[in-house]
């Protein structure tokens, strides 16, 4: 399998070609472009979350932590909640991730399990696209793209690690196929993945305003609502209707 360091220059690099391609072939924003090529060039660590103790589980945990409050921070102003409120939704947030994620990985994960898949990625990508807090759709596939692509550059990577030229014939390694999987050889990982990647593509077709949530109304409600919020930030009138009624 590849290495740490070959998986970050990698994916590094990828980082930049997607950031500049982002800027100068679809018009997003430098800072845009920057933060989808940071983002292609993490994911490129990211199924080695399952080596324990490794570095890029040290680095990758620690960052996860950091970003985490941040994340949450921007969510939850979107729905109204400052103050005191937020800062302790940012710190529980971080000591979640910190102390709950290091927990539940080394409970749940086996080196080269469901973490090298085909559904991980895009797990990772529509995780990155409910998560990335943007007014503008786009925005935020621009970075779902961006993990997708990092996360596939370690697949393929570690898949072209496990084959050998000695000289003769091309011979494959016991780890070949092992990267790029749709399911693992376990049965209890392989229906937790793929009940969360039903679960996460149904949230990204519905926050996408592809699928509808049962039991709201229909377009024309949505759209008196919109003309009410025509002073509000856009982000609520993409959110607000959904959310409220259903609760
Ligand atoms: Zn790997």
């Amino acid at each position: 399998m590849a290495g740490y360091r070959e998986h970050i220059s990698v994916s590094g690099l990828l980082g930049v070609a997607y950031g500049c391609a982002a800027m100068f072939l679809f018009g997003f924003s430098l800072v845009q472009s920057s933060i989808a090529a940071v983002l292609t060039w993490m994911a490129g660590m990211l199924p080695d979350l399952d080596a324990e103790g490794g570095r890029p589980v040290r680095e990758l945990s620690s960052l996860t932590a950091a970003l985490m409050p941040l994340l949450v921070l921007q969510n939850v102003h979107a729905i109204g909640v400052t103050g005191d409120r937020a800062m302790l939704f940012a710190l529980a947030s971080y000591a979640v991730v910190k102390y709950g994620g290091a927990f539940l990985l080394a409970k749940l994960t086996i080196h080269r399990g469901m973490f090298h898949s085909i559904p991980a990625l895009l797990i990772s990508a529509e995780v990155t696209f409910l998560a990335y807090h943007s007014h503008e759709q786009r925005v935020r596939i621009l970075m779902a793209i961006g993990v997708g692509l990092g996360f596939l550059s370690h697949l393929v990577l570690d898949e072209m690690y496990s084959v050998q030229w000695d000289g003769t014939r091309i011979r494959l390694k016991n780890s070949s196929g092992t990267a790029l999987k749709f399911f693992g050889t376990e049965a209890v990982p392989n229906g937790i993945t793929m009940a969360l990647l039903m679960f996460c593509t149904y949230m990204s077709l519905v926050q996408g305003g592809i699928l509808r949530e049962p039991g709201t109304e229909p377009a024309p409600e949505q759209f008196t609502i919109t003309s009410d919020l025509d002073d509000a930030p856009p982000f609520m009138i993409a959110e607000q209707p959904g959310d409220t009624e259903l609760k």
